[in-house]
């Protein structure tokens, strides 16, 4: 089978590779579609520290049965389904106590030391596994995972209804969280970007009326700043800044990826004085499920989300689409439709 090898930061080829067989408890997925995530440009380019290389990377992914180990229980060859890509030990002191995502001996596919999704087959643990409903198209299958990571930011941020939420980054991850924001029941969305074209394509194409390039254009429909504020960026200065636009007892959720090692300022007597709240949140943790549930009501529009779709084989024209930061989401279709 064709995937893509990462074998070692900075070597990235299409290579040729035998089928995966499956383990006992393992089942066999032809990928049906993956998408290119920020993380993945880290992983090629050196920058993400629990990768092992050489790795088949992509953890973004759906796609269909062909095959099942023998002690599989919950799947049959033929059935469509998504890949929660966390492989958490399950014995640590924070596995055992139900925070899988901040494994000691953390693990994803495609992220870690697991062969992923930019390949005809990945062959993964039945309990990672997800069904997905028949109608589910393989773009929104792939679309699971990083929407799963949105939903696991609202279970951090734990927001109520009729609130309102300014989100900095018009990227993909800040409009996913901005629809799952509008579908939790929010009074006001508003987005930040400092490229006008992201912002014109948040309104005219997803219905976002409030976006603007910097904090004071919303003086007027929000004097006293926003309740939940999502840093979607991953860049520092921006989590650093996004603080003035907190609400009194407002939150601050750092969902984008900074740079290890950056430090941000606050004024820790502003934190105190107004009861500001200030959250990160790690990919995935109970909220896969959550998310195919999400995708399934229509409150995403997996449509306008996909902008850009290659074949493995076009793995390289599809990375420098990405890099240079203009669709939304970069997906590598595989051979299950
Ligand atoms: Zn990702
Ligand atoms: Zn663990």
């Amino acid at each position: 089978m064709k995937a893509v090898m990462v074998n070692e930061p900075g070597a990235v080829r299409v290579v040729d590779l035998p089928d995966p067989d499956p383990g006992p408890d393992e089942v066999v997925v032809r990928v049906g579609a993956c998408g290119i995530c920020g993380t993945d440009v880290h992983i090629i380019d050196g920058e993400f520290p629990p990768t092992v290389y050489p790795i088949v990377i992509g953890h973004e992914f759906g796609g269909v049965v062909t095959a099942i180990g023998e002690n599989v229980k919950g799947f049959s060859v033929g059935d469509r389904v998504g890949v929660d890509p966390t492989l958490n030990c399950g014995a640590c002191y924070y596995c055992q106590r139900g925070m899988g995502n901040l494994c000691e001996r953390w693990n994803a596919v495609g992220v870690g030391h697991h062969p992923g999704g930019f390949a005809e087959y990945v062959s993964v643990p039945e309990r990672i596994v997800y069904p997905i409903p028949e109608e589910m198209s393989m773009k929104a299958a792939a679309l699971i995972e990083p929407v799963s990571c949105v939903v696991r930011g609202f279970h951090r941020l734990q927001p109520q209804t009729g609130e309102t939420y300014l989100i900095y980054g018009a990227g993909p991850m800040g409009l996913l969280n901005a629809q799952v924001a509008r579908y939790n029941g929010a009074s006001l969305v508003a987005l930040i970007d400092i490229n006008p074209s992201r912002l014109e394509r948040a309104r005219n194409e997803f219905g976002f009326e409030h976006v603007a390039t910097n904090l004071d254009e919303f003086k007027e429909i929000a004097p006293r700043g926003f309740d939940n504020v999502i840093e979607a960026t991953g860049v520092t200065k921006v989590a650093e800044a996004a603080i003035d636009a907190v609400k009194r007892r407002g939150k601050l959720l750092l969902f984008g990826v900074c740079p290890p090692g950056e430090k941000a300022s606050y004024d820790a007597f502003k934190i105190y004085n107004e009861e500001i709240s200030i959250l990160g949140t790690m990919a995935v943790l109970n909220s896969y499920g959550p998310a195919i549930d999400i995708l399934s009501s229509g409150a995403i529009d997996t449509e306008r989300m996909v902008t850009d779709t290659f074949s493995i084989d076009q793995f390289p024209e599809a990375l420098v689409r990405v890099r240079s930061g203009q669709g939304l989401k970069v997906q590598v279709a595989g051979t299950s439709a």
